[in-house]
């Protein structure tokens, strides 16, 4: 600054910056403790190894993980994710990438779902593939007893403590699911009553993970209602148990009070999938008349959402 603004830079305001700078640089530190000591402070990478690898679809894979110095995992907040590290021999360094928890707080493992992403657009046949890094290595290299580098769970898209009793609306496309399924299960476990609506999009059976386990919480749970959208439903899908709905999906199809609970003002809404589903979604509720600051998105990547 001093060399920018020369004479101008005077001690008075020199002064006035470096206190500024400090109480911001202290709010910041403040709150990393903060994470820290909710996280048992685990400050770093910690090793765990893959205790179960399970195929949930043609797509998506579990895997649980487990720390190895056997301590105590910290509970997350059902929606946040876990950063996991591994070697990329092909680019000779190690690569991270993000995954939401998949299942409930459990003290001795965490599990995440994971795409593979093909990279090879079906659609072009001139297409070049340029498969996903991680998540091939995680499909096709770690197995059973395999090691990762994994992070404390982070995340601001998460079902906030003593909101376990507002209507929710879990509303997810593909992979997407998987945040959802965590606030589905600690819920299930919990066993909360509160309205909850399952909307989820999927292709079909073969790709949609987790179909039987949402279903099969929503045979003892009478409060949760799963509403599945086939876009391309298999001679296998059987409408009615499979998916309530072929196309896309269009939440004008749901009912706006029994399913969308439009008329509870303490109703939340979640939202993942596709960056382009995701604002269609938000738009749609805005226009039913959700205020702002009950809609929650989750990005499965990088930059920033654009507000449309
Ligand atoms: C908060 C958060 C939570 C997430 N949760 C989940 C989850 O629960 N489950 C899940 O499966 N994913 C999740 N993701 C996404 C995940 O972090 C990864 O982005 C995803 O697995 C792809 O990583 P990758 O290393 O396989 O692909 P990358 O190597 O990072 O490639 C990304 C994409 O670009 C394409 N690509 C790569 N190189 C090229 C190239 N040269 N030219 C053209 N295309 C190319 C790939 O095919 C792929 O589709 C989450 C992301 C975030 C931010």
């Amino acid at each position: 600054m001093k060399s920018v603004l020369g004479d101008a830079f005077t001690p008075t305001i020199h002064q006035a910056w470096a206190a500024a700078y400090k109480q911001l640089a202290d709010l910041m530190i403040g709150r990393e403790e903060q994470i820290y000591e909710e996280c048992n402070d685990w400050t770093d990478w910690r090793d765990f190894g893959v205790s179960e690898k399970v195929e949930e679809s043609k797509e998506i894979t579990s895997f649980s993980l487990k720390p190895q110095d056997k301590k105590p995992l910290p509970p997350f907040r059902p929606g946040q994710y876990v950063s996991i590290r591994t070697d990329v021999p092909s680019l000779h360094y190690l690569q991270s990438r993000q995954y939401s928890l998949s299942d409930a707080p459990h003290a001795d493992h965490y599990r995440i779902s994971v795409k593979r992403e093909p990279g090879l657009d079906l659609e072009h046949p001139d297409a070049v593939p340029h498969p996903g890094y991680i998540s091939n290595i995680l499909h096709d290299q770690k197995q059973v007893g395999g090691m990762l580098q994994v992070s404390h769970p982070a995340g601001e898209f998460f079902l906030d403590v003593g909101h376990d009793k507002y209507p929710l609306v879990l509303i997810s496309a593909g992979v997407g699911l998987t945040s959802m399924l965590s606030v589905m299960k600690s819920l299930d476990e919990q066993e909360a009553t509160q309205p909850i609506s399952w909307i989820h999009a999927t292709r079909n059976s073969k790709v949609q993970a987790f179909g039987e386990d949402v279903r099969s919480m929503a045979q003892h749970r009478p409060n949760m209602h799963p509403h599945v959208f086939m876009k391309y439903p298999s001679d296998k899908d059987t409408e009615g148990k499979d998916y309530q709905f072929s196309g896309r999906m269009s939440l004008g199809k749901l009912d706006r009070e029994g399913d969308l609970f439009l008329d509870k003002k303490d109703a939340e809404y979640f939202i993942c999938g596709p960056e382009r589903f995701m604002t269609d979604m938000q738009k749609t509720l805005r226009e039913y008349g959700v205020e702002e600051d009950r809609i929650k998105l989750e990005l499965f990547g990088t930059g920033a959402m654009s507000n449309s």
